[in-house]
């Protein structure tokens, strides 16, 4: 019995021995140890992390909570003022929110608790990488549909991918690695051709022109995700949140959530970001600004297409190779995301979009590599 048991367990970790995983950005030590460029120089632009949120402002605010909180004790009522904080930023009721740490995490908790092995999952390509992940972990099917060339869903097949089976639709908009935010008529059109849950990860709306969340009141099977780690420039303390319809959010922090999955730091701290919302809101501004200003100079080289962008980052394509431009780049200091192939592109990169200092840096190197 004993045996049997333990050879269960080997079998299973083999399984997931053979998963292919995902691979976050590189961190700066590791791009260090292959490259000519030392830790101190390299700029991180392969994450989407938001450098245009004030390190101070943060930092003094964090200081402020560390001040009041007590880490000896569980947290008790502050998830509360959280969620009614984030109720009157996205103009929805608390109890259709649903907190988490970090929006990989409760991606990760609704896979989980609305598929099981031999289900499918259903996405687009290219997209972020985790609902993949997440797929075949629990075992189930993954299907994910090419976008058209102009980057705009194909509703058609994405409806016509719809299996018996088919428990979740994955749509991030604003798209990572793409970085265009979808039609809301294409959206509509997917949730009312669909009758499983259709999950929309909004990591980067704040950078874009609309929020599909004001949707939730008419479409029940619809969740909305959203993170701090982008426009609040929070990456690194974790949280992330969902809003769907009151029954789904109050069934699943009583019924299935670990009691404290947000910490007693990152809960005091939230509502004290959204009082300051003037502080992201400027960042926000800058950053788009910046952002127009780098896809244009971008294009302005010959031998790069850089597309639009609704998120703080930029996708590129290039006539030359991606592995050799990102390892030229990383070489300059400039640790970028290679891509590689994008739908009928060949060399494609994705870049964070940078405070002007180290964008001017990316621009001279990208401009060097293309006059040789
Ligand atoms: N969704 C998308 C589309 C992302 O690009 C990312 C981060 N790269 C995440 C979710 C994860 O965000 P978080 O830090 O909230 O887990």
């Amino acid at each position: 019995m004993a045996n049997q048991s333990n050879r269960h367990y080997k079998e299973r970790l083999r399984e997931i021995q053979a998963l292919k995983g995902y691979s976050s950005g590189e961190s700066v030590k590791k791009a260090a140890s292959r490259s000519k460029a030392r830790i101190s120089e390299i700029s991180k632009l392969n994450s989407n992390e938001n450098l245009f949120v004030p390190k101070e402002k943060l930092i003094s605010l964090l200081i402020d909570v560390i001040e009041e909180i007590d880490p000896r004790m569980y947290p008790q009522e502050e998830e509360i003022n959280v969620r009614m904080a984030l109720s009157r930023y996205l103009a929805t009721s608390p109890e259709s929110i649903l907190l988490g740490n970090g929006s990989d995490p409760l991606i990760s908790f609704i896979t989980q608790l609305f598929s099981e092995k031999g289900d499918s999952i259903l996405s687009i390509s290219p997209t972020f990488g985790i609902y993949r992940v997440l797929a075949e972990l629990r075992g189930t099917k993954y299907f994910g549909i090419s976008l058209n060339d102009d980057f705009s869903l194909d509703i058609e097949r994405i409806l016509d991918a719809v299996a018996p089976k088919t428990r979740i639709l994955f749509l991030c908009s604003p798209n990572n690695p793409t970085a265009n935010q979808f039609k809301i008529q294409d959206i509509k059109a997917l949730i009312e051709g669909f009758q499983g849950l259709i999950v929309i990860d909004e990591a980067y709306a704040e950078f874009a022109d609309y929020s599909t969340i004001p949707l939730i009141r008419e479409y029940e099977n619809l969740v909305v995700i959203r993170t701090f780690s982008k426009a609040f420039g929070l990456a690194g303390l974790r949280f992330g949140y969902a809003i769907s319809n009151p029954d789904f959010v109050v069934t699943l922090s009583k019924k299935a959530q670990l009691p404290f999955s947000v910490s007693t730091l990152v809960l005091e701290l939230v509502p004290k970001l959204l009082r300051n919302i003037g502080v992201f809101e400027e960042a926000l501004q800058s950053l788009k600004k910046e952002r127009s200003k780098l896809i244009k100079r971008l294009n302005n080289i010959n031998g790069i297409k850089a597309f639009d962008s609704k998120t703080n980052f930029v996708l590129f394509n290039t006539e030359k190779k991606s592995d050799e431009i990102s390892r030229s780049l990383l070489d300059q200091g400039l640790l970028i995301r290679k891509l590689g192939k994008i739908l009928k592109m060949n060399g494609c990169l994705r870049t964070t979009v940078g405070p002007p200092e180290i964008n001017n840096r990316l621009l001279y190197a990208l401009d060097k590599i293309f006059s040789e």
